[in-house]
């Protein structure tokens, strides 16, 4: 790409994220590295509004800087995470504030040292909170440099190149910011908006800044495809079991739910007539089909917890689902 070519590009860019930029995201309006550093880790597989609305400032007001949350348990830490999912994030981001609490590094180096954080994230943060001269490559960048460069089949090393050649040295957070809101709102996966004909509504920012010079413009899709899931079954029983005011929970030793509370496991043959009610639920690579049942006994090495501790308490969004189908026995 000539010199000329590639800064009229970069141009058009920063003229549309002027525009339609995203740019009353909370995170975006902050240079505290420890707040960003927060919604990253919120932002990794959960949509911008839930992370926004729900998670973002309550876990900020709670925890309103890295020695605050160092400080935490990670009982409290998981509470303020509960029905995000994917806790090891949480854990990751307790971690790192443990080991970093009095202040996290400022090179690319030194931050990928940290638990759950990968090169993604530590360029995120040179980028958007140090307002360094480095390059990022998240999902929607990724798939815009693909079809913009025109490259099938793109490996991550080559991604990062092209994100290289392509940075805007002038305004490296801007450019990166950008490039994030286009794949985000343009360069969609299955319907970018160079696919969409005169008769279709182009919804308000859509029009693409690239439609001239984008090698992928006339086949967007074959340059960059959204891999299908394989998900696998699994069917649990748990049991509610409670007495003298306290439920019996069990915490996971193991997996993406380690250290959370969860229901106990029972065995189905013993307690059908008990059955409360099922429900499905998807995480992550799983497609569950959980049944609740009462039950009179549990084994010995439970935990029995105080009802009233229950909203409080570290347990995830599959967790949540069970308790609330059993509300009326809770309330009895
Ligand atoms: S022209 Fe199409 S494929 Fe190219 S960057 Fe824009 S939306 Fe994506």
């Amino acid at each position: 790409m000539s010199k000329s070519k590639l800064l009229d590009a970069q141009k058009k860019l920063l003229d549309w994220y002027e525009v339609h930029g995203r740019k009353e995201l909370p995170w975006r309006n902050t240079e505290d590295v420890y707040s960003i550093y927060v919604s990253e880790i919120m932002l990794q597989q959960t949509q911008v509004k839930r992370v926004m609305e729900e998670y973002y400032p309550q876990f900020l007001l709670k925890f309103p800087s890295l020695l605050a949350l160092s400080q935490a348990s990670l009982e409290e830490v998981f509470g303020m995470w509960s029905g995000l999912g994917y806790y090891r994030r949480a854990k990751n981001l307790h971690q790192s504030a443990i080991l970093s609490r009095d202040g996290l590094p400022k090179d690319l180096e030194s931050l990928q040292k940290l638990p759950g954080i990968g090169k993604y994230t530590a360029s995120a943060l040179c980028s958007f909170a140090y307002n360094q001269k480095v390059s990022v490559v998240d999902t929607n960048i990724a798939r815009v440099l693909a079809r913009y460069f025109g490259v099938e089949n793109v490996k991550e090393t080559h991604l990062w190149e092209l994100a290289e050649l392509f940075l805007n040295s002038s305004a490296p957070k801007a450019h990166n910011l950008a490039l994030m809101d286009l794949g985000a709102m343009v360069c969609l996966p299955k319907n970018p908006s160079c696919t969409l004909n005169d008769s279709q509504e182009m919804p308000l920012g859509c029009q693409c800044p690239f439609i001239e010079s984008c090698k992928g413009a006339n086949n967007p899709l074959k340059y960059y495809k959204t891999k299908s899931k394989v998900y696998e079954n699994k069917t649990l029983h748990f049991g509610i079991c409670i007495q003298d005011g306290k439920i019996a929970m069990k915490t996971s030793t193991e997996g993406m739910y380690k250290d959370m509370l969860k229901l106990p496991d029972i065995e189905k043959y013993h307690h059908e007539t008990n059955l409360i009610g099922s429900f499905k639920h998807s995480v992550t690579r799983y497609r569950l089909e959980v049944h609740v049942y009462t039950a009179d006994s549990v084994e010995e090495d439970v935990l029995w917890l105080p009802l009233e501790m229950l909203p409080n308490a570290p347990i995830s969004s599959m967790t949540q689902k069970a308790l609330k189908l059993s509300k009326a026995i809770l309330h009895d």
